[in-house]
């Protein structure tokens, strides 16, 4: 690579993850946390902050990270008033719920995933049990739901009265968008626990957006596009329009910008930036991001004003739900 060429690489977002990848890969150990933060609990929207709360109990109880993420995020899937995750979410155009979902050991760097799983309404459950029973990362449709099923869980009707009867008002719509080329309708909870000692998990579950294409992936159960962990950089999720993020694997991204040095404010906003700047059509969308560093400082940010990002905090005992900074 001639000097020039080589300037620009590093400039670039690709050059600037490659780089990270060698400093990270001289890091003898993990950064610290500041000694005396305790659990920092970082989740995506108003309904993030039951699934800290959760998540902090859990942990007070002697739960580990990768427990507290779990537990924390069922809270989510559980509540069938929440229509874009877990039990209630809102279905793909036939009227069927798919759900994606996927969790990381910031310590190991193992991760577990399930994409478009039927009838088990805790997908990051399932998840966790891919990492931590299989020596697979990811698993899909029929083969997720069979493997859920070995393991115990109990199939269920996803649909609630409220989302059939929403799926029933759009099909019966006969002006209704196909969401073929549009996507609204969809939320995510994504998280990220930090022990207080460094140590990180990031986690994301989803229905996606609703009356998807069946089979649609986004970028939640993707590792490095919905979440992303590594003690030695920091963790990061992201919710938005999933097929828009999923092609610059924001989580990933941002965790690299970490490593670089950028505090995870800067890193959610420089990631969303160079996205509006490479690919101006994601100005307008729902893109937001969240990260912490092994440190326990945080950040947050949306693209724009239009779909601004609420994200909970809870540290010190401290439970609160925050506005993330547009960056446009
Ligand atoms: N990213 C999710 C998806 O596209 C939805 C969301 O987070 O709002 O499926």
């Amino acid at each position: 690579m001639d000097p020039i060429d080589r300037r620009r690489f590093i400039a670039s977002a690709a050059g600037t993850a490659a780089l990270s990848a060698l400093d990270l890969a001289q890091a003898a150990e993990p950064a610290q946390a500041a000694a005396s933060a305790g659990p920092i609990l970082l989740a995506t929207w108003p309904h993030g902050k039951p699934a800290n709360e959760k998540a902090a109990e859990v942990m007070a109880a002697g739960g580990s990270l990768l427990d507290a993420v779990e537990k924390g995020i069922n809270v989510v899937e559980d509540d069938p008033k929440i229509q874009s995750v877990g039990y209630g979410g809102l279905p793909n155009v036939d009227g069927e719920v798919e759900l994606d979902a996927g969790i990381m050991s910031g310590t190991t760097h193992r991760i577990g995933a399930v994409v478009n799983l039927h009838q088990i309404k805790n997908p990051i459950s399932v998840a966790r049990k891919v990492m931590e029973k299989t020596r697979h990362s990811t698993m899909a449709g029929e083969g997720a739901l069979r493997f859920a099923l070995a393991e115990g869980f109990t199939p269920m009707q996803l649909l609630t009265p409220q989302s059939l009867q929403a799926w029933l008002d759009w099909k019966n719509d006969p002006h209704h968008v196909t969401y073929w080329l549009d996507a609204e309708h969809h939320d995510t909870i994504g998280m990220i626990a930090n022990d207080g000692r460094g140590h990180l998990v990031a986690g994301c579950s989803t229905s996606g957006i609703a009356w998807k294409i069946p089979g649609r992936v986004a970028d939640s159960p993707l590792v490095g596009s919905g979440y992303y962990a590594d003690d030695h950089a920091g963790a990061a999720s992201a919710t938005g329009d999933g097929d828009a993020m999923q092609c610059y694997v924001t989580s990933f991204q941002i965790v690299m910008l970490m490593a670089q040095g950028r505090t995870p404010q800067q890193a959610c906003e420089e990631c969303l930036r160079y996205m509006a700047t490479t690919s101006p059509a994601t100005r307008t969308i729902q893109a937001c991001v969240i990260a912490m560093n092994p440190r326990g400082d945080v950040g947050a940010a949306s693209m724009n004003a239009k779909y601004p990002l609420q994200y909970a905090l809870w540290r010190n005992g401290k439970s609160e739900i925050l506005d993330a900074k547009p960056v446009l």
